[in-house]
């Protein structure tokens, strides 16, 4: 049987991992398992930002500038929106709302999220398995100095200001992952852990009992990218969010963080290594295409050299 491989991933910083490993590995031989703690419904429509962004990337819709949505996108539904009133600290695109709105009709007549990501896939010709996490209802909170915040209220409304205290993925013990997910894991040659923030968006994935399981019972070699770079966070709060809660912000505690379940992990340049795991390094910082397809290239080696 041709070799297979399982990636798990959050948004933006794992989509460059995947789109380095969709850009080298034969077709239909990836599947991405994609976090939905970050999912929400905005004015009823079901919005799931990771498995969305990870559309985009690998089919070449990605907006370069903005860094999230989609290229070419325009506006008018947030400008007609706001000057009647509506809420407009979560931005929906014109373009980018077709695919809530389909996800939302689909959704009410009854298929699964897993369906849905998969025709999605398949309109764009994608030649890979895109599996959300679960099709059950799992909903990230952060408990932080300003209260209880849903995830995309402190994510993108409070841009992350408040001090986090802790993070909770509501309906992740009771949740089954979805159909593929625990199988993709255990039949796969080996499996990578994309450089996504381990407390926000790898998280939720190992807060469902099954996902966590299947990590520590798989026979295949397990690798993650770690999403330090220079020592400090490439974007996003990861950094910030690890010194809020009280922890060094080093390959080490991203090491420890994972756990027993990690057999390596690829970490950047001259950063430090974890003590307790298995390394290798690289330049992981992710800018062109060449850069993901190093980092993806670097990662399968490390993985490889774990099974031998
Ligand atoms: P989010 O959903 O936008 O938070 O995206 P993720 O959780 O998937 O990724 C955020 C993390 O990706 C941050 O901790 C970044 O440090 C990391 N990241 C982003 N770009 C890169 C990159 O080019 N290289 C590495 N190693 N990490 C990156």
């Amino acid at each position: 049987m041709s070799a297979r491989y399982t990636v798990l991933t959050g948004g933006v910083g794992g989509a460059k991992l995947v789109d380095g490993l969709y850009r080298i590995l034969p077709p239909h031989s990836l599947t991405a398992i994609v976090n939905t703690g970050d999912d929400f419904r905005h004015y009823g429509l079901p919005v799931s930002p990771d498995i969305d962004t990870l559309l985009y990337t690998l089919s070449g819709r990605s907006n370069q500038t903005l860094g999230w949505g989609r290229e070419g996108e325009t506006w008018n539904f947030m400008a007609a929106l706001t000057s009647l009133g509506g809420e407009n600290w979560f931005n929906l695109g014109d373009g980018d709302l077709a695919l809530h709105v389909l996800r939302g009709h689909a959704l009410a007549s009854g298929e699964t999220l897993t369906s849905i990501i998969a025709s999605f896939a398949a309109a764009w010709n994608l030649a890979l398995t895109i599996l959300p996490m679960t099709d059950d209802a799992v909903a990230t909170f952060v408990d932080t100095d300003e209260g209880l915040l849903p995830f995309q209220r402190y994510f993108v409304e409070r841009r992350c200001e408040p001090k986090l205290l802790s993070v909770q993925f509501d309906g992740a013990q009771a949740a089954a992952a979805a159909p593929g997910v625990v199988e993709a894991i255990m039949t796969s040659d080996a499996v990578l852990v994309a450089p996504s923030n381990p407390w926000l968006s790898v998280d939720p994935l190992l807060a469902i009992p099954t996902i966590r399981a299947a990590l520590v019972a798989t026979p295949a070699p397990v690798v993650a990218v770690s999403p330090l770079v220079g020592g400090t966070a490439v974007k996003g709060p990861t950094a910030k969010l690890m010194a809020e809660l009280g922890l060094a912000i080093t390959n080490d505690t991203i090491a420890e963080h994972y756990g027993s379940w990690l057999d390596a992990l690829l970490i950047h340049g001259d950063d430090d290594a974890p003590a307790g795991a298995a390394h290798a390094r690289t330049d992981t910082l992710m800018h062109t295409a060449d850069d993901r397809i190093c980092v993806a290239r670097a990662a399968l080696a490390l993985a490889e050299g774990c099974s031998g």
